[in-house]
């Protein structure tokens, strides 16, 4: 099925446009081919390019490379995360393997930008988890107990200072963690297009349709050619059920999110002028919600069942609605219709939060399942299982593969019920903080 995408992303439209787009026209043949070119596919065709330099490396995109979540999210190049479920010792070790594997992330996107010397609004001023509701606290102090245990560098506010630093009322509690980087996912992931090795070869607009495997060659049938190739890494993300990868194992969700129009020297007075500033929700469907450096107000405050190949207008109108009550909510001194764009997005989730980093057959590979902070995790996992499918080894490997597997999901009809239930079940719960 073809994705169909809304062309209304801010960080999107703040890249000048690309002109060097090729679709698949006729057959080829490969050594490697990747299906994906978002963080996870672009990380992985640049290091197989560094490993064989004389090998012909085939990526290939349904849509314009690093249009998907890679440029729709909402930029938080998370250390940690707080909505997990960590309370036993037994899961503190789980928590630390996973940030150990968040602090390899922020590594690989810090190396990246460095190598190449990327312009993506880096700034590593932490981020906060802020709730309007007083009773929160007590998420928050556990949080901070496990924090402590792991040596994160943060600290508790309450609604004055938090009213100083966000310019808004709106919060009561919330934790700060010192980790963490807010960076434009956009200008991000247009880098790693840019920095393509000359043995990469990108298709765009070019959905994979089918793909079998007939004794040590995988063929890849598209609209208008086939690719025949020895090895395939699956960089799909939110679409790697729908390719039949792993498909017990995760489900698309969408995600929407709006963004406002720069706010004027008025406006960024009228509400304090603070710093750039993020803030996650504790409660999970509450509002991820944003400043950015150049004055803008993000905000995402959705996350559900939906068809991932479109959302169509009107949807995406009904949710940005909810977005500019989010905003009205927070900011009540600014104007009404503020909202330049709103956009949707897809990721995957596992039942279990771990993520996919696997051989799932012989020559065939994926990674994905990032569950929200595929920043840091999707560049991390996109160069090792380029090394991975390479048949090395490496200590990144190793910690990633010290997580849990994902665990098995219930088929349909079953699995929606189950997910849209708990989902109504959070939404519920964080009504205020939508
Ligand atoms: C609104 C929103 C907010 C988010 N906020 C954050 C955040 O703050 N921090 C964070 O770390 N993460 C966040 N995420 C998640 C993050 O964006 C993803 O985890 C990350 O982009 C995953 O990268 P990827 O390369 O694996 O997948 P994607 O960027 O989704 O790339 C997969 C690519 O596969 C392509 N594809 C799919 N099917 C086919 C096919 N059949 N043939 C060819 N190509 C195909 C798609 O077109 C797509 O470009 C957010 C996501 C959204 C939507």
């Amino acid at each position: 099925m073809k994705i169909v995408n809304d062309s209304t992303c801010s960080w999107i439209n703040d890249l000048t446009s690309r002109t060097n787009i090729k679709s698949l026209e006729s057959n080829e043949d490969s050594e490697w081919l990747i299906i994906g070119a978002g963080y996870t596919g672009l990380s992985a065709a640049r290091k197989l390019a560094q490993l064989y330099p004389d090998q012909k490396i085939i990526i290939i995109d349904a849509q314009l490379a690093g249009e998907g979540a890679s440029s729709r999210n909402s930029g938080y190049l998370v250390d940690t995360t707080l909505n997990d479920g960590f309370t036993s010792n037994k899961d503190l070790d789980n928590y630390k393997k996973k940030t150990e594997i968040y602090n390899l992330g922020i590594n690989a996107v810090k190396k990246f930008i460095n190598d190449y010397q990327v312009d993506c609004d880096w700034n590593d001023c932490g981020k906060y988890f802020a709730s309007s509701k007083k009773e929160d606290e007590k998420t928050l102090i556990n949080f901070s107990e496990t924090l402590k245990k792991l040596d994160f560098e943060h600290n508790l506010l309450s609604n004055h200072e938090l009213s100083k630093r966000l310019g808004t009322n709106f919060y009561n509690v919330a934790l700060h963690t010192k980790g963490g980087v807010l960076l434009h996912p956009g200008k991000l992931v247009r880098a790693m297009i840019d920095v393509l090795p000359k043995n990469v070869c990108l298709y765009e607009n070019s959905s994979l349709l089918s793909w079998g495997k007939t004794k040590d060659i995988i063929s890849c049938e598209f609209k208008n050619g086939k690719i025949n190739t020895k090895k395939i890494i699956f960089a799909t993300n939110g679409f790697l059920k729908s390719l039949g990868i792993k498909s017990n194992y995760n489900f698309p969700i969408t995600l929407t999110a709006s963004m406002t129009r720069p706010l004027t020297e008025n406006e960024f007075k009228a509400i304090g002028q603070p710093k750039e500033w993020g803030v996650l929700p504790v409660r999970p469907m509450g509002a991820t919600i944003r400043m950015t450096k150049d004055k803008r107000i993000l905000v995402r405050n959705t996350a559900e069942v939906h068809n991932p190949f479109k959302m169509s207008k009107f949807d995406l109108q009904k949710r940005s609605i909810n977005q500019k009550i989010g905003i009205k909510k927070r900011f009540p001194q600014l104007p009404e219709d503020i909202i330049q764009s709103s956009w949707s997005g897809v990721v995957s989730r596992t039942r279990n939060s771990s993520q996919i980093f696997e051989k799932i057959d012989k020559n065939i590979f994926a990674a994905g399942c990032y569950n929200g902070s595929g920043i840091g995790v999707g560049t991390l996992f996109g160069e090792q299982i380029a090394i991975k499918a390479s048949e090395e080894n490496t200590e990144e490997i190793q910690t990633i593969e010290a997580r849990n597997k994902p665990t098995w999901l219930p088929p349909q009809p079953f699995l929606n019920l189950g997910v849209k239930t708990r989902l109504i079940y959070e939404r519920l719960r964080a009504r205020s903080e939508i």
